[in-house]
């Protein structure tokens, strides 16, 4: 009998926001969420759900994913999502490139991780720059992001990746975090439950 995939959990909480009065529309996220999503479907054993938070869209079924329409929606499937286990969250997000993270200029990427999973955020971050991609790492994603927040108190392994905005090709990037989503959650690294089944 064929082992059921493992899950991988993208989340996009900041997909849109046109209005508001304050910045909640990370430009790039859904963009990059999207092409992780691609990325990720040349994986077999690895199965993605991807949430995303935005009002403006319908909820619908993107390949092996999901939307979700409204925050109140959005956060509730998500803990949903969660309390099924999956192997790895991986929070999506965007920053404009007047944003540096502490650093002089503003890397490609920034990884912000809960202590809990920093080994996790130092991972990926060798395994981005190993493909050239300038990347920061960044404390203190917990108590800001309910998503990283739930997640490590699920003790689900996470990691919240900002995206720097004025980034044209993001191809090498995603590519990188792709192979490194799949090698962390492949092999014998964890022990999966049972999740669900694709046809
Ligand atoms: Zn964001």
């Amino acid at each position: 009998m064929p082992m059921p995939p493992t899950v991988v959990l993208v989340t996009v909480p900041h997909a849109t926001g046109q209005g508001l009065s304050v910045r909640t529309n990370d430009r790039a996220a859904l963009r990059a969420a999207d092409a992780l999503v691609q990325a990720l479907a040349a994986h077999r054993d690895i199965a993605v759900r991807l949430l995303v938070g935005d009002e403006a869209r319908r909820a619908c079924d993107l390949n092996r994913a999901e939307r979700c329409d409204s925050p109140a929606r959005f956060k509730q499937t998500y803990r949903e999502a969660l309390a099924r286990r999956p192997a790895l969250v991986v929070d999506m997000h965007s920053f404009p490139a007047s944003h540096t993270w502490g650093a002089r200029t503003a890397p490609a990427v920034a990884l912000l991780y809960d202590a809990d999973y920093r080994s996790l955020a130092e991972r990926a971050a060798r395994a981005l720059a190993q493909r050239g991609v300038a990347v920061a790492v960044v404390p203190g994603a917990i108590d800001v992001n309910y998503i990283i927040t739930e997640a490590s108190e699920a003790r689900v392994p996470n990691v919240l990746v900002e995206l720097n905005e004025s980034l044209v090709d993001v191809t090498t990037i995603i590519d990188a975090l792709a192979a490194f989503v799949a090698t962390e959650v492949g092999g014998s690294r964890y022990v999966w439950p049972p999740y669900f089944t694709t046809t």
